[in-house]
């Protein structure tokens, strides 16, 4: 195993990780991290491959907005847009 850390770009938080030594090659080699680390969260690939962000601070500054996208139904928003052209 590979023992490999990183410090989070915003609170400064460092972690550390054991990785296999195969899965580091790969990734080195360009590998997609989540085929060369498959056993790592997806908070930990974030932080030490991705974006440098602990979960924590992931889930202040990046709202998962995923769910929130269609959160009014289609009849809502034309009603919405309706009234939005009385007011103009
Ligand atoms: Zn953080």
């Amino acid at each position: 195993m590979i023992e490999i850390q990183a410090t989070c770009t915003e609170c400064g938080v460092k972690h550390f990780a054991a990785v296999t030594a195969a899965g580091y090659q790969r990734y080195i080699a360009g590998g997609m991290v989540q085929d060369c680390f498959p056993n790592m969260s997806a908070d930990y690939r974030e932080l030490f491959f991705i974006t440098g962000l602990c979960g924590t601070c992931w889930d202040i500054l990046i709202p998962d907005d995923d769910e929130d996208e269609f959160d009014y139904p289609l009849a809502d928003l034309g009603n919405l847009l309706d009234r939005i052209a009385e007011d103009v």
